[in-house]
């Protein structure tokens, strides 16, 4: 096949898909799309396939997520000024600063003097960087590095499992991070077999048999379910079975749970116009199936920390048979799917991509889901070594973060484990060195008590207060064990 005739065919099934951008955006999008194949030329992939397919295979992720015109764009020229003649500066010439914005935070850095380690963690910081400017870009990123995941069986095996691994400590914990929980289960699906290929192997021969069993079993409760809520009279919008991901069972399992005791392996999802909606199915499917103690779980009322928001239930029929429910409107479901980026994508709408990654925070996002990659962007700045910043940042990312209340009602975050005193210098580092009592939800508790998600903390303070050596045990916030020091040092 000539490259003319690759691109042809690659247009012909791109353009009805940007079909929902205006058409002024469609006709950006086609220049883009041809500069793109004129600048990449006859390159080709390590599959021996034009290199053209993985900007525009990049592209139609995104796509999948209605994203605006200058993420289309952006995700289509990705890898020209890292790879090709054309520069970012004629990028910016023809498709202006936006899209040039896009490009420039996706480029590796790879013309620069660091090496190894440091490169990476220099590549991290810039990317974390450009996050904090423009959320867009990681999802630009995303999409790039999915496709790379799903390219892998051409690249040498230690190369495919570094990269497979970096996604997920890295990228799949930002996409979690970010809600958009389509890319991270699509990436660590990806990279899942090249980080654990025995698992892997062991995982799929296990599981296979009984997934199947009860995706069946799941089809026929689905008829069932449809029937009752066609007699009761609620409308609802989808009504689907899904089987759980590969590597969230596996992290599951490696919880020492037995297959048979993961109740969400498969899942039925009803999906309803409105949220009073939502509550009236609950009570259909529990009048009908018998709920399990404990597991109704209204997300709705109280969202995830990423946003996320559903009613789980967990029921038994007569025959036996045990399913999850997960019940939402359209919109929490675009958020499920997409987090952040579903936001995004319908804020696009009328305006233009003005808006910055603090405007989307404080028009969608409830607390303060960005200020971790300020936070990052921050550390980078700090005086620390390269070795440091790694660690804080896979932690950081990784790290379940806790969410808890001051008694004015703001909300702080802290990772997982926190004690009141992270709490006292999260708050400020003088009210932290002075805390001598801490109180949760009304109850005195120990300096060093973990916090649980949720808890509304109170400091007593006394002035004569200082921090002692144990101190420095009884945090894990970083932040508060440098101020501990510090006065531990100075007095
Ligand atoms: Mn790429």
């Amino acid at each position: 096949m000539t490259l003319d005739e690759q691109a042809q065919i690659l247009w012909k099934d791109f353009q009805p898909q940007i079909a929902y951008l205006s058409p002024e955006s469609q006709e950006i999008v086609e220049l883009a799309f041809w500069q793109m194949v004129e600048a990449h030329g006859e390159q080709k992939r390590k599959s021996g396939e034009y290199y053209i397919i993985h900007p525009v295979a990049a592209a139609e992720e995104l796509i999948k997520m209605q994203m605006g015109v200058d993420v289309i764009a952006a995700a289509l020229l990705h890898d020209v000024p890292e790879d090709t003649e054309v520069g970012l500066d004629q990028i910016e010439k023809i498709f202006g600063p936006n899209i040039a914005f896009l490009v420039s935070g996706i480029t590796k850095l790879s013309k620069i003097r660091y090496t190894g380690e440091e490169l990476y963690v220099e590549n991290l910081r810039k990317m974390f960087v450009a996050m904090s400017k423009d959320i867009r870009v990681i999802f630009v990123k995303l999409a790039d590095r999915l496709h790379n995941l799903h390219t892998l069986n051409h690249v040498s095996p230690e190369k495919a499992r570094r990269i497979a691994l970096e996604s997920l400590e890295i990228y799949a914990p930002i996409a979690n991070r970010l809600g958009i929980s389509y890319f991270k289960g699509e990436i660590e699906d990806a990279a899942f077999p090249y980080v654990y290929p025995e698992e892997y192997k062991e995982l799929v021969a296990q599981s296979q048999d009984t997934v199947e069993e009860r995706l069946k079993e799941l089809e026929d409760v689905k008829t069932r379910v449809a029937a009752i809520l066609k007699d009761e009279n609620l409308q609802y919008i989808e009504l689907v079975g899904r089987a759980k991901k590969y590597y969230s069972l596996f992290l599951k399992l490696r919880e020492k749970k037995e297959i048979d005791n993961v109740f969400d392996l498969v899942a039925l999802r009803i999906v309803v116009p409105t949220i009073a909606d939502c509550y009236v199915a609950l009570g259909i499917i529990h009048k009908h199936f018998t709920p399990l103690p404990n597991r109704v779980k209204d997300y709705i009322a109280n969202p995830k920390p990423n946003g996320y928001q559903s009613i789980h239930t967990t029921v038994i029929d007569k025959s036996g048979i045990v399913f999850e429910v997960q019940i939402r409107t359209q919109e929490m479901h675009e958020f499920a799917e997409y987090g952040i980026a579903a936001h995004w994508a319908y804020s696009q709408g009328g305006k233009n991509s003005k808006q910055t990654a603090q405007e989307i925070n404080t028009a969608f996002v409830p607390g303060e889901q960005l200020k971790w990659i300020k936070e990052l962007v921050t550390l980078g700045s700090e005086e620390i070594s390269q070795e440091e910043y790694l660690k804080t940042v896979k932690l950081d990312l990784f790290a379940n973060r806790i969410f808890v209340l001051t008694p004015k009602g703001d909300v702080l975050d802290l990772p997982t484990g926190a004690t009141p005193l992270d709490f006292a210098y999260k708050i400020h580092k003088d009210i932290g060195n002075i805390t001598q009592m801490a109180k949760v939800n009304g109850a005195m508790v120990k300096l060093n008590h973990e916090l649980k998600n949720g808890d509304l903390v109170e400091i007593l303070t006394n002035k004569k207060q200082r921090p002692t050596r144990d101190w420095l045990d009884w945090v894990v916030t970083r932040s508060a064990r440098k101020y501990i020091s510090h006065m531990l040092k100075t007095g």
